[in-house]
């Protein structure tokens, strides 16, 4: 079975600021599902570092209005193009995240609050079908698919 997951988790530093959101127990995923690494915002051609964006009023836009919706759009098409053509049985994303966050997500006040809603590319393979789980929900996932 293959999963697609963030990049990040897996130790890509391909945040906006050059990190990386390294898990664990996302790494070990590897041993019983084969993991499709994809990163929505790299696909939407934007450069690491870049401008941290969130969500807010329906665009993705930095803390200077600078607005980056369309490449967010892009990379969520690029991303489940990536799902669909693997036949991924699910995606593990990095939560809250404008992009991969799934059911909260950083509320377009850059002042660190969640609020509820879905990243970009995340509510993208919802709408498609795709089965969702944050990092820490990894346990529930290995229960539901193994
Ligand atoms: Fe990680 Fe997703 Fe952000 Fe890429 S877009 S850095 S995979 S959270």
């Amino acid at each position: 079975m293959k999963i697609i997951i963030s990049a990040c988790l897996l130790g890509e530093k391909c945040k906006y600021d050059s990190t990386d959101n390294y898990n664990a127990s996302a790494v070990k995923l590897g041993e019983a599902f084969e993991l499709v690494p994809v990163c929505p915002e790299l696909f939407g051609a934007l450069p690491v570092p870049r401008m941290p964006c969130e969500i807010k009023n329906g665009r993705v836009v930095a803390e200077n209005g600078a607005d980056f919706t369309a490449e967010y759009k892009s990379g969520a098409e690029k991303t489940l193009y990536i799902a669909q053509e693997c036949n991924a049985c699910c995606a593990v994303l990095k939560e809250k995240s404008p992009s991969c966050g799934f059911g909260k997500i950083y509320d377009g006040t850059f002042s660190r609050t969640l609020a509820d809603g879905n990243g970009v590319a995340a509510a993208l393979l919802w709408e498609n079908g795709i089965k969702i789980f944050g990092e820490s929900k990894i346990d529930k996932l290995l229960d539901e698919m193994l």
